[in-house]
């Protein structure tokens, strides 16, 4: 057994960290404030490998698997998610055109999002069916050799900046649900795409959010991913795998969190002493402590058994559940440790605290990691 980090994986979380506080630090809280994207920090990612590089090097990634992935997600989630979002969801949706694409789809589609050319987006949230994902009602109705998308998509992630969408349809409701949904590569300028931002998020506020309306939007049948009436398992086997990507965000904000809240309680004095020296401090900032290496654990093992080919979906369940449980706990006890200061938009823990709570919520909420993770134990 060996938990040691590779000289490679060293160097990787190295280089990320420093394109972290040399690209993103300078832009992180205008592109807060405006909510602002970021395409000219993606491109830069791009160059440095940064995007897509647990793609194998065939397909244009660095192909340092899920760990690299991983690694590189904390240590630019340790500067700001929000633009770290912009970087490393760029592929988002396309994993499922490296595990179910034809290599003509994989040729295609997926070096460009590595260089930092494009940017994909994973459609599948509906306005009225979040959690429940086998209640999307999006149609895709064939027409010859074409099929014809219907519906309406909530809370998409790059959506208004992306060029294409993975989009989760109903192509065979005469089937039993689980085998009614089909994925469908879609171009984000195809007529009858109409894409609106969502504004005023509480966090993460780089990144792209939109409201997607796909009004009678014609693909060709080649733009189906892997099988017709397999989406829902194929949605399922994303998840599986972008969780510990979410978890990966977790470890860097709560690290930012605890760095900046050691900085600080050296440097703030009261009735004569430094803030950290008291014990009710440290317990606080040992408690963050304990949670992050416990995290870092959690989450570098479930992505290390993603390359082994070994996955095991439960822990990285676990590790999504705690990451956002984690990143909540530190966001707020930093801001507790700051006072007032924490409370004020100068403070760079105000902003954590606000992008924390995102990991409680998406790629599935707290409530539904704990329903599946429940439903294993009591299953066995
Ligand atoms: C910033 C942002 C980015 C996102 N990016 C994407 C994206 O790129 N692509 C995409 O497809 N989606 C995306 N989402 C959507 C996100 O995954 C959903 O918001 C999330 O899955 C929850 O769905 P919902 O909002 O419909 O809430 P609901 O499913 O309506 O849930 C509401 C509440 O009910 C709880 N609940 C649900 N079922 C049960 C139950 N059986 N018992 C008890 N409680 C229950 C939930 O846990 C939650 O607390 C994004 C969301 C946000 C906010």
């Amino acid at each position: 057994m060996d938990f040691g980090l590779s000289d490679e994986m060293r160097m990787l979380s190295d280089m990320a960290y420093k394109f972290a506080v040399n690209e993103v630090e300078p832009a992180a809280a205008k592109a807060d404030e405006e909510e602002k994207y970021t395409p000219e920090i993606r491109k830069k990612a791009g160059e440095n490998g940064l995007i897509g590089c647990w793609i194998p090097e065939e397909y244009g990634g660095a192909g340092v698997g899920f760990l690299g992935n991983t690694i590189i997600t904390e240590q630019i989630s340790r500067v700001c998610m929000g633009i770290a979002l912009n970087v490393t969801a760029a592929t988002f949706g396309s994993e499922n055109i490296y595990y179910y694409g034809t290599e003509e789809q994989k040729k295609e589609y997926l070096p460009p999002i590595c260089a930092g050319d494009t940017v994909f987006a994973g459609a599948y949230t509906e306005p009225n069916a979040g959690t429940d994902v086998a209640g999307y009602k999006t149609r895709a109705v064939q027409d010859g050799d074409d099929f014809v998308i219907t519906g309406n998509k909530m809370f998409i992630t790059n959506g208004t900046v992306c060029d294409f969408m993975v989009v989760q349809a109903i192509t065979d409701p005469q089937e039993k649900v689980h085998r009614s949904f089909t994925q469908f590569i879609v171009p984000a300028g195809a007529p009858g795409v109409i894409k609106t931002k969502i504004k005023g998020k509480l966090g993460i506020r780089a990144s792209d959010t939109a409201e997607i309306a796909l009004d009678g939007v014609r693909v060709p049948k080649e733009n189906i991913i892997g099988k017709r009436g397999a989406g829902f398992y194929q949605l399922m086997h994303f998840f599986d795998t972008t969780r510990v990507m979410v978890a990966a965000q977790g470890i860097g904000i709560s690290q930012a969190c605890l760095d900046e809240s050691v900085k600080y309680c050296k440097e703030r004095t009261m009735f004569g002493k430094e803030l950290g020296s008291f014990q009710i401090t440290l317990q606080k900032l040992t408690e963050m402590w304990i949670r992050i290496e416990a995290l870092r654990n959690m989450t570098y093992k479930a992505s290390w058994l993603l390359d082994s080919g070994k996955p095991d979906y439960h822990l990285s369940a676990m590790a999504k559940y705690f990451a956002g449980q984690t990143a909540v706990f530190c966001a707020n006890l930093a801001v507790e440790l700051h006072g007032g200061y924490g409370y004020i938009e100068e403070y760079k823990v105000q902003k954590w605290y606000r992008d924390a709570k995102i990991l409680e919520l998406y790629e599935g909420t707290k409530e539904a990691e704990i329903m599946t993770l429940g439903k294993v134990l009591m299953s066995r």
